[in-house]
Formats: C-alpha cells, structure tokens, sequence
C-alpha cells in the first residue's frame, strides 16, 4: 500500500536582499527570449528581433529610473556596472572629466569599497552616524580640503544598505559634490524597484543596478546614466556592443528578464511599498515583543520598507541563521559575505563606531528582508521559529575555551 508523500513544509523565504526569487513576469519574458534566441547584433530576421527585445527591455529598465534608454547599458550584473564606472577618466554629458580621489562611505557594499578601477591609495572613507547614514559634515570638511589642494573628487554613496536597508541621502550629498566640480555613483541595487528613486532625483551621474535584487535573473545588471557619461576607458572592449561601453554579446534573455521585472517593480511599487510596510511592521513589532533584548539597527534613519536588521544579544548570528534554516526560515546573517561564510560586519562596526558599539554586541545580527513573494504567513512562520529558538540558544551554558 502506498502512503501519501508528505505536504512540503511551508517555506518563509525572507532573503530579497541577497536574491530575490524570478517573478513570473521576468520568467515568462526571459523563456519566450531563450527560445527565440537570435544574437541582437545580427542584422538578419532572427538578429533583428533580438535586438527589439532587447532595446524593449532597455526602455523598461530606463523607466524604473525616469531616464533616456540610450543612458542604459546592460552589465552581467551591479559589481561590473560599478567597475565599468569608477574609473579616474570620465565624460559627463559629452564633457571630459578627470577625478583625483574616490570617496566612499564607510557601508558601501564591498563591490564599491574596493575602489575598482582607482588606485587604492586614492580611495578614502568617509564615516557614518550610529544609524549608518554618512556624516554629511565630514563629507564637507573633506570636500573643503580636496579643493584647497585643488584635487576633483568622485563620490560613491549608495542609495540603501543591503545589511540595515537605512537610505542615504544621496541628493544632498551629490549638491555638496557637484558644487567643486565633483562627480557622483550611487548603488542603487537595493532601493531601485522597492523605493521611488530616478537618477534626476538622486542628482547622481552614474546609478547601477542588479537584475536580481528586483526580481529579474542574476547575472544582469545596468549602469544608468546621461546618454553622454560614461568612463573613457571601457571595462571591456570589444565588438562595440553598447554602444562601446560594454564589449561583447548581450545576454538577451537575462536582459529581456531584467526589464519585464524592472516594469513590474515599477508597475506596482507604491501599492508594494506600503504592503511591505506594514509586513516590516509587524516582524519589528513581533521581535521587539517577544524577545525582550533584541533591537534594530538602523531604526533611527529613513529605511527600506522591506529590511529588519535585528540584533540579538549574546547570540550568533551564524547559530541562529541555522536554527532558523531549520525552521524553514531563510535569512542571512547581518554580516554574511559572498561566500556564506560569516565574519564581522563592516557595516555595523562603521555604525558601532559612531554609537561606541563593539563587534561582540552586534554579533548576533540577522537580516530579514522581504519583497513580492512574501506575506503576513511569512513573518509569523519566522516570529514562531524565533520565539523558539532564541530563548533556548540564549539559555545554553557558554561553552569554556
Ligand atoms: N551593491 C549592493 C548594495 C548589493 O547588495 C549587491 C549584492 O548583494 C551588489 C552591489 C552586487 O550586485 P551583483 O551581485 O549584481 O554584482
């Protein structure tokens, strides 16, 4: 007699920060573009309609950010539009522009921290507050010194941490750039589709973007811009596809995605900014309740709607990350890297730096973000499984070294 395969367990997938799972609006496109195929530099019927799909889709991912689609050029993702970008030799809107210093805050995601194509030694950091957002004052005494010197400086300030979701005020930082001549990138890849952001609106030069983090397929991204700015040296070269920005074949499936998600995103952002709201809400609410200890960071600066970074104290991240796994809650830990392994978070130490907080009180950081697929089931399924394992790891003897 055969028995009836159990009902999968319900799964709570609260990780849109790190991937956020295909909407079936991206996946649909990005099918319908795989079994079409076509190279969209041919110039026969096949390479033709290719290349359609793919200025169609250009056009959906300049909409998200109110722009010209010649201003779009499509990347493999947002680490290579952000080192198609930071590089010294620009032109901004047709005019040639040599910058001296890269200035960074201290939370930017480490595709950004690592200067790319500047050299390291003409990187420098410029501190936030207990929140995490950047030290506008500090930006200024820095940019004051950089023009007493007579040196051009290019900023790179994100628009939302992918670890606290805490906005960054890019515009007001961009007007402090641009009056000494300056130039500005904003990381938009966490706030672009969840947030109303256009690059007018950032006043930044250069914005980039992932495919992923809105609900495309990894593997796509975009740096977005005046049809005019660009960096004088490509970061690839080649066949002079993208308009010679970005050397070979489009990936025209994952591009095609990117726009049907970016439109999406787009279509019902509002309408999803204030659901996510009120799910953010509850689980803050929820944490904060139940377990008595546990705060968030970032809880005093204008956030996401869909981040919680709560802090646990005297736990693990990692430890809980597992527990929760178990559960069937997916998260990431506040400090978990590309490789899923968990070290030290360097943006909660920049904010402990400025509150006098020390890495072992923000050791048990866990993120929760959510986005389109996620529901009120959702976070009680992760308030549940957290009411049950924080108490019983808290109460375990600590272990003797
Ligand atoms: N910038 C931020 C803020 C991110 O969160 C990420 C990915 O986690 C990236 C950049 C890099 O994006 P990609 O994986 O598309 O290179």
């Amino acid at each position: 007699m055969s028995t009836a395969p159990a009902a999968p367990s319900k799964v709570a997938y609260l990780d849109h920060n790190a991937t956020s799972p295909l909407r079936p609006s991206a996946r649909a496109a990005f099918l319908e573009a795989l079994e079409a195929g076509g190279n969209a530099s041919s110039v026969h019927a096949d390479g033709r309609a290719a290349r359609a799909r793919l200025e169609r889709a250009r056009g959906q991912v300049a909409g998200l950010l109110d722009v010209d689609p010649r201003g779009v050029t499509f990347t493999s993702g947002a680490t290579e539009a952000a080192s198609a970008i930071l590089h010294p030799d620009l032109e901004i809107a047709g005019r040639p522009v040599t910058c001296d210093v890269l200035l960074v805050s201290a939370v930017e995601h480490p595709c950004v921290l690592s200067g790319h194509r500047f050299p390291t030694d003409k990187v420098e950091v410029i501190p936030v507050d207990g929140d995490g957002v950047i030290d506008l004052k500090a930006l200024e005494n820095r940019l004051a010194a950089l023009a007493a010197m007579g040196l051009r400086p290019y900023l790179s300030l994100m628009a939302a941490n992918n670890e606290t979701g805490v906005l960054q005020p890019v515009a007001e930082a961009a007007e402090r750039v641009h009056a000494v001549g300056g130039v500005v990138h904003c990381d938009a890849v966490q706030a672009a589709g969840r947030v109303d952001v256009t690059l007018a609106g950032l006043k930044a030069d250069f914005v980039t973007l992932s495919a992923h983090k809105l609900g495309g397929p990894q593997g796509a991204g975009a740096v977005v811009a005046h049809p005019d700015s660009r960096a004088r040296v490509p970061l690839m070269a080649g066949g002079g596809q993208e308009r010679g920005r970005r050397g070979g074949t489009q990936n025209v499936p994952a591009m095609v995605g990117f726009g049907a998600a970016a439109d999406d995103a787009a279509t019902h952002l509002s309408a999803e900014a204030m659901r996510l709201t009120g799910l953010r809400r509850r689980l803050e609410t929820g944490i904060v309740e139940q377990l008595q200890d546990a705060w968030i960071a970032g809880a005093g600066a204008a956030r996401l709607p869909n981040t919680v970074c709560a802090v646990f104290p005297g736990l693990k991240a990692e430890t809980l990350v597992i527990a929760l796994d178990l559960a069937h809650v997916r998260v990431s830990a506040g400090s978990a890297c590309s490789s899923g392994k968990v070290g030290s978070s360097h943006v909660l130490a920049a904010m402990g730096a400025a509150s006098g907080l020390g890495p072992e009180a923000t050791a048990g950081a866990i993120r929760f973000s959510l986005g389109w697929s996620s529901g009120e089931e959702d976070v009680d399924l992760a308030l549940a499984a957290l009411g049950r394992a924080v108490p019983r790891l808290s109460s375990r003897p600590a272990r003797v070294a």
